[in-house]
């Protein structure tokens, strides 16, 4: 079968298309006919060696697809299944082989590259939004980054629970796709200082919490938007690895609270990603939009990644086997 293998770590040139070995499935494992992966920035951070991974690998840690076979001790799921995941390395393949305990069913009226698009995306923004900081009717938050993949998904469940949204957007064009999620401000960042914008609309220090996936370019100034006791919640690095915070800025800045979370502890329990995936999937059920700004092959897995570090793509970017 095809598949992109990454020999070294490196720049976009690293992802190469080859024939391997189709997998074989193990006791607890399934091979998935991936129908679609999803691009994520996370898979940069991999390629480039910011997150390390023992070479060679497949890319990609989300898919949708359908069951191909099972190994020993799977009981619950059979050939045909349709099934998605978002934690298993090797989505950027014709197949790939998952545990058993990654995949979660993916619904009738959910499509298999709805639920490629939205599985990172859509549970990080699940969990930002209803465990990292609960929003709630009335709460005020900025998302950066408003027109990518988690920044769209993120501000439409904010709306949803009922929180005024402020979010960062790199062109007019992004402006546009923002306000149509529902954000309610929406700040061109590279043309204007998004933190005096912010203060022009709300006043001073007007945020319950910041969800900042920009990173390095945007925490610092971020954490003197929010109130007393506020949430400043970096949780990716776009633009960076963030800097280290002195904890005496969390203090001179309101007793502010900072965590750096991660998808994977939020779905490493198998309940949380069952309860997760159901809430994302009843959500787009009711309407939540997954937006797909674009589609590559695979063997072009390397202009994808192009295009999500040069700041061109919008929405949720799939990768066709
Ligand atoms: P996006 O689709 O949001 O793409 C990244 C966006 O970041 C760009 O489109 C761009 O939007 C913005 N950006 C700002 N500065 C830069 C820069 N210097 N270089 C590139 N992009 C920049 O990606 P994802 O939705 O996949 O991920 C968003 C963030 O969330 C990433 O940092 C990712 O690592 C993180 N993430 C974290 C998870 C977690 O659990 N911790 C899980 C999933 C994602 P604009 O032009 O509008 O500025």
């Amino acid at each position: 079968m095809r598949a992109v293998v990454i020999r070294r770590t490196g720049g976009p040139e690293v992802l190469e298309v080859e024939e391997v070995e189709a997998p074989v499935p193990g006791a607890g494992e399934v091979v998935v006919e991936v129908a679609a992966a999803g691009l994520n920035f996370i898979d940069t951070y991999q390629r480039s060696g910011l997150y390390p991974v023992a070479v060679p690998f497949t890319p990609g840690l989300e898919a949708a697809g359908t069951v191909r076979s099972t190994g020993p001790g799977v009981s619950d799921l059979t050939e045909g299944d349709r099934v998605a995941f978002c934690s298993s390395l090797g989505a950027y393949a014709e197949r790939a082989l998952v545990p058993a305990a990654d995949l979660v069913p993916v619904p009738d009226d959910v499509s298999s590259d709805t639920a490629a698009a939205s599985m990172v995306q859509g549970l990080t923004a699940v969990y930002l939004a209803t465990s990292t900081y609960p929003l709630e009717a009335g709460a005020s938050c900025l998302v950066h980054a408003g027109a990518g993949g988690v920044g769209l998904l993120l501000i439409q469940i904010a709306k949803r629970l009922g929180a005024t949204v402020y979010t960062t957007v790199g062109s007019d064009e992004k402006a546009e796709i923002a306000r149509a999620a529902g954000a309610d401000h929406v700040i061109a960042y590279r043309r204007e200082d998004f933190a005096e914008r912010v203060r022009e609309i709300g006043g001073d220090r007007p945020l319950d919490v910041v969800y900042d996936g920009v990173g390095k370019a945007t925490v610092p100034a971020g954490l003197g938007l929010l109130r007393r006791f506020g949430l400043m919640v970096a949780f990716g690095n776009a633009s960076g690895a963030v800097d280290p915070v002195d904890p005496l800025v969390l203090t001179a800045n309101g007793s502010l609270f900072f965590t750096r979370p991660t998808l994977f502890d939020h779905v490493a329990e198998r309940e949380t990603l069952l309860a997760k995936s159901e809430q994302l999937f009843a959500w787009i059920a009711d309407g939540l939009d997954v937006r797909i700004g674009g589609r590559y092959r695979l063997e072009d897995a390397a202009d994808a990644h192009r295009a999500i570090e040069s700041r061109a793509t919008t929405g949720k970017i799939l990768i066709d086997p």
